[in-house]
């Protein structure tokens, strides 16, 4: 694909995260139409997407159901993008004319995925839901965990399936934590051998035209997930972190924009979820260590989000969840609260000083038994996907 004309590539998706998708894509539609119209015309036809499934529980769909301005098929209407495969949202009897092509009715449905594989199918955007297995289950062979159909005779894997098309594709996007980063199926355990796209392509030493675009949460975003879609149909490569995330998205901390954080700054701890006003902190929120703009954009049209309607942040976005950092749930996170500039030595000083008191407290608990150096660091380090440079930060 090609880089589109008038907006600033740069800032296009920021605009989009402060207009909010559905604004954005109305105020271009007609230029987005004009760039899918000529990337359409060289391809000889719509801009093709296929939606992979791989292990998940169909949440990231589900979560697509929900986006409401646009909602889900207007913003296909009006990106003009030709969704060929989305097992999801298809009916058993999706037919495009396969049956008289010579395929049975059992692997009907999914034909356009195979022929997008395996045949001279277009794949230009290739979207992932799911986690790749890796892993090979008794008697059988590496990635038997997840098979999406058989292909002359043979059972295809989603994990072979995932590198045909990625390779082929001109963007692939991993929507959702398991596909950006292995999320629950890749929780402590994994016995199926679940990881991330990026590693799963990595270890199969499969390249891609772009770097990954990842989308974490469980699930994402619908309206980041439409935007980042808007963002590279037009033909911007949007700008990625060092994790491969669109940094419009995934910049900011939860806690730096959180509804509950003039609590935290006085030391208003809440002692139970039905707080309506309280910080979560002893709960064990991961607000502090999670970088999403969750309290910035909201989710179901600007509605709310997690520390707002009431439980906590779970970490659903960090690279690591549903493993330590982000577990066990109901854990403090293990941080000093640095807003006040506390070390070690300064609380004896601070804890004498009206509310500042009752965060020294909290910091004096969760810096027992830390190096002064540990308990200095401002924020814990969050991983790198594997093989990924720190030049980015
Ligand atoms: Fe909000 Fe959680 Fe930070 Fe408290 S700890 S201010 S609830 S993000």
């Amino acid at each position: 694909m090609r880089r589109g004309p008038g907006l600033n590539r740069r800032d296009f998706l920021k605009l989009c995260a402060v207009m909010g998708v559905g604004a954005v894509v109305t105020l271009y539609s007609s230029e987005i139409k004009r760039v899918v119209g000529q990337i359409a015309e060289e391809s000889g036809g719509k801009i093709h997407l296929i939606w992979l499934t791989l292990a998940s529980e169909t949440g990231c769909t589900i979560s697509m159901l929900q986006a409401s301005d646009p909602d889900l098929i207007e913003a296909v209407e009006k990106l003009s993008v030709s969704v060929d495969f989305w097992k999801a949202l298809m009916t058993p009897d999706y037919d495009l004319g396969w049956v008289s092509a010579g395929y049975t009715r059992e692997d009907l449905s999914q034909v356009p995925l195979l022929n997008a594989a395996f045949g001279d199918a277009p794949v230009d955007v290739l979207v992932v839901e799911g986690a790749p297995q890796l892993g090979a289950p008794t008697g059988g062979s590496p990635g038997d965990f997840c098979t999406v159909g058989k292909y002359n005779g043979s059972t295809v894997t989603g994990y072979e399936i995932l590198q045909r098309l990625a390779a082929k594709a001109s963007y692939v996007i991993a929507v959702g934590q398991c596909s950006s980063f292995g999320g629950i199926p890749a929780g402590k355990g994994n016995v199926t051998e679940a990881v991330s796209v990026t590693e799963a392509l990595r270890t199969a030493a499969v390249t891609t035209k772009r770097p990954i675009i990842n989308i974490p949460g469980c699930p994402a975003n619908p309206d980041w997930t439409l935007v980042t879609l808007a963002t590279v149909l037009q033909g911007f490569d949007p700008d990625l972190d060092e994790l491969g995330r669109p940094k419009a998205f995934f910049s900011s901390y939860i806690h730096d924009n959180c509804p509950r954080r003039d609590a935290y700054n006085r030391g208003q701890m809440a002692k139970a979820f039905d707080d309506p006003v309280g910080c979560f902190w002893d709960l064990g929120c991961k607000g502090p260590i999670t970088q999403s703009a969750c309290a910035k954009t909201k989710w179901n049209s600007g509605t709310s989000f997690c520390t707002q309607a009431g439980p906590m942040c779970w970490g659903c976005m960090h690279p690591n969840f549903p493993d330590p950092p982000t577990s066990g749930f109901f854990s403090p996170v293990e941080l000093t609260p640095t807003f006040v500039g506390l070390t070690v030595d300064d609380v004896g000083e601070v804890a004498a000083a009206g509310t500042a008191g009752v965060l020294a407290v909290h910091a004096i608990r969760r810096t027992l038994g830390k190096t002064k150096e540990e308990a200095n660091s401002p924020r814990q380090k969050e991983p790198q996907q594997p093989g990924q440079s720190q030049e980015a930060e």
